[in-house]
């Protein structure tokens, strides 16, 4: 999105909108083969400071801005569990010191089975942390070490058992499809392995190799083979058939979750509202503006520690901001149809018209129309969503929504 064209039109700041707050620790014990995260082995020892980086963050903006409300927060990575129950404590107590955080906010922490230790979850409840994601990826032994994985399915089902005593009731695993070596049989093995750990919620995310990441060049090299893309699809139609009749609520493209446990803070995401994250290589969204900070951790914790705002197209940033776009009416336009579509209930037509005064149909003249017509979109009552192909085929559609083939 960062390449649509930018036009001089800006937004109007809603400065009472509640944010979603996206807190970034980049720290990872080894790095995965097909990852190209922003996250980094071996540095773990820079984690106090990034730690008091993240606190002067966080003031920046209650300094610049006022406390803005925040209904949700989220630490991802990399790997938040790496952590200590202190410095997560820490953190939130600064989120909770230079932003309105709502009581009770939906909180999480992501994990990695090896990394999920008790002395961290046993403190996570008391301190708001309500919501925990696993990253498991599989159960099969041989898939986990072709990823590179540190853990076994057992240190898997360990870690949700951890947290199960430790109180949280609202977890998500995730797990991998198209892996090479994965048959269809062995992903139905893993998905039932999954379901017999009675998550509230579960993502699948199919394996994408980029040509810079040590499986993407082996794969490119013909050294590893992956599974057909028609095998993948078949995948995808599995999990749907099995998820569904476990009583999971397919709610995204790559999120189902049971009843009452979507998780609030990525629907902020395909939602298009607005969101600000702290920490390297961070991206945030709001007040008609998108920036990111630095992506290296050591030039991310320098800079704030030397404690200089930056000024950039007019307006005030931390010190770690790297660069800054603002939204033009037409990006919007083109990225609240395009995230809102991932969401399988599909977008609020009536809504979408009121946001942007307009309707989709007539800012995109005759393409939902074809969309229908080759059984990718389809309308449901007062919704236009992607039929189950069109989830299959997500990218075509979205690439007839971008500003530049209006
Ligand atoms: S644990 Fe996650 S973030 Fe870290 S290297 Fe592996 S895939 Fe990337």
């Amino acid at each position: 999105m960062a390449s649509l064209a930018a036009k001089k039109m800006r937004m109007s700041p809603k400065p009472d909108t509640a944010l979603a707050l996206y807190i970034h620790i980049p720290f990872c014990r080894t790095k995965c083969p097909y990852c190209d995260f922003s996250s980094y082995s071996g540095l773990e020892g820079l984690i106090p400071r990034y730690v008091e980086a993240l606190e002067a963050e966080a003031a920046f903006w209650a300094r610049s801005r006022g406390r803005l409300p925040v209904a949700t927060i989220y630490f991802g990575g990399g790997t938040p569990s790496l952590l200590s129950g202190e410095q997560v404590n820490r953190i939130l107590e600064a989120c909770r010191n230079s932003f309105r955080v709502a009581p009770g906010a939906e909180i999480t922490l992501e994990a990695n089975p090896d990394s999920a230790h008790d002395a961290l979850l046993k403190h996570l409840p008391s301190m708001g942390v309500n919501r925990r994601s696993l990253g498991v990826q599989s159960f099969e032994p041989d898939l986990l070490k072709t990823l590179g994985r540190l853990h076994t399915a057992e240190q898997a089902r360990d870690a949700l058992w951890a947290a199960r005593r430790a109180g949280f009731h609202n977890i998500n695993l995730d797990l991998m499809y198209g892996l090479p070596g994965q048959s269809l049989e062995r992903w139905r093995n893993d998905l039932e392995q999954a379901l017999e750990l009675a998550p509230e919620h579960i993502s699948l995310y199919p394996l994408t190799l980029e040509a810079d990441t040590p499986l993407g060049r082996e794969a490119a090299s013909g050294r590893l083979s992956l599974p057909e893309s028609d095998l993948v699809a078949d995948m995808y139609i599995a999990a749907e058939t099995v998820l569904g009749q476990a009583g999971y609520e397919h709610y995204e493209i790559s999120n189902w979750a049971r009843p009452g446990h979507r998780c609030h803070h990525n629907l902020f995401y395909w939602q298009n509202r607005p969101y600000l994250g702290l920490g390297a290589s961070a991206h945030s969204c709001f007040q008609g503006y998108r920036f990111s900070n630095e992506n290296s951790p050591q030039e991310y914790i320098e800079r704030l520690e030397s404690g200089l705002p930056r000024a950039l197209d007019g307006g005030s940033y931390p010190g770690s901001v790297a660069q800054v776009e603002r939204i033009d009416r037409d990006t919007e336009i083109a990225e609240t149809l395009i995230l809102g579509l991932r969401l399988v209930e599909g977008i609020e037509l009536e809504g979408f018209a009121r946001r942007f005064g307009a309707e989709v149909s007539s800012l995109y003249p005759g393409k939902v129309e074809e969309l229908i017509d080759s059984g990718l979109l389809e309308p449901r009552g007062s919704r236009l969503r992607l039929t189950q192909r069109g989830r299959l085929l997500g990218n075509e559609v979205f690439m007839r929504f971008l500003p530049d083939s209006r």
